[in-house]
């Protein structure tokens, strides 16, 4: 498995690629590699003939409080697992390499962005849509993998990718997780063993929303609902849990579905998200 770290190893690997006829797929990741990871990969290589992972930690996409240094970075571990499951490319660069210095340039989406995660994390979407036009400029890709786990982002994407007249197709993949539902997360190293037996609650407590919902409630309703069932566990926080519409994420003027529930909980220091799409 080669690691390239330059973009113009990746640019003359694809343009090779193309060449021979292949299409491209892209999986942007931060690393530490995880099934929910192995699962955007395998699509990807199940769709397109050469898939590049990236893996990069995007010092722009996170607060001057938050996690980027401890993050977990273990890149050769991560090019086995990508490579094992189909990669043909892991692009590792430098953050110097993906923002030159003097970079100041930015791509912000709004509207999407305002509510959830964005509400909470000043600034970070517009780090990771900076980072993933820049990925997609590099890679050139037909299509790019993204994870419904992170599901405001996978719209704000979206978004992006419509309003900038990107020429790449955004598939989205279910998320995958432990056995006791909580979601696959790269932060769940992080977690003591007591957080880590209170973390499934999170889950359980959108499922109980959820229930609600399909059976014609209404999102406050559903939310007193999740937000009970995860108060039952000590050590975990709620810092935000809302019903939305699932393509707008503004408040619905319905009861029932279609409602995305979703929630940022913090369990101790570290800051867990997941969501449950109830359809129509
Ligand atoms: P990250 O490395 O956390 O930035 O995630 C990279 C990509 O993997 C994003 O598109 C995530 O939504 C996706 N992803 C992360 N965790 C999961 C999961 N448990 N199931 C499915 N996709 C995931």
């Amino acid at each position: 498995m080669r690691i390239a770290d330059r973009i113009v190893e990746v640019r003359s690997a694809v343009q090779r690629a193309r060449h021979n006829g292949s299409s491209v797929g892209l999986v942007p990741t931060m690393g530490a590699l995880h099934a929910g990871h192995v699962s955007l990969i395998e699509r990807a290589a199940a769709v397109d003939d050469f898939v590049v992972v990236s893996v990069f930690v995007n010092p722009t996409q996170f607060g001057p409080a938050e996690d980027f240094d401890a993050y977990p970075r273990r890149l050769q571990e991560d090019a086995s697992i990508a490579a094992e499951h189909g990669a043909h490319l892991v692009f590792a660069p430098a953050v110097e390499e993906m923002y030159p210095v003097g970079a100041s340039t930015f791509v912000e989406v709004g509207g999407l962005t305002a509510n959830l995660c964005g509400a909470f994390r000043p600034g970070h979407f517009r780090g990771v849509t900076t980072v993933v036009s820049k990925l997609f400029n590099i890679v050139a890709p037909d299509r790019a993998y993204f994870g419904e786990k992170d599901y405001q982002q996978m719209l704000v994407i979206k978004g992006m990718v419509r309003d900038m007249h990107m020429p790449v197709e955004i598939v989205g993949c279910p998320t995958v997780r432990e056995a006791d539902g909580l979601a696959m997360s790269s932060r769940n190293a992080y977690l003591s063993a007591e957080e880590r037996a209170a973390a499934p609650a999170i889950r359980a407590g959108l499922l109980a929303g959820a229930q609600i919902v399909s059976r014609g409630g209404s999102a406050a309703e559903a939310v007193q609902a999740a937000i009970a069932h995860i108060a039952t566990q000590p050590l975990l926080k709620v810092q935000y849990l809302e019903a939305v519409d699932p393509e707008t994420l503004a408040r619905p003027n319905h009861n029932g579905p279609p409602m995305l529930l979703a929630a940022a909980v913090f369990a101790g220091d570290t800051r867990l998200i997941d969501n449950i799409a109830v359809e129509d």
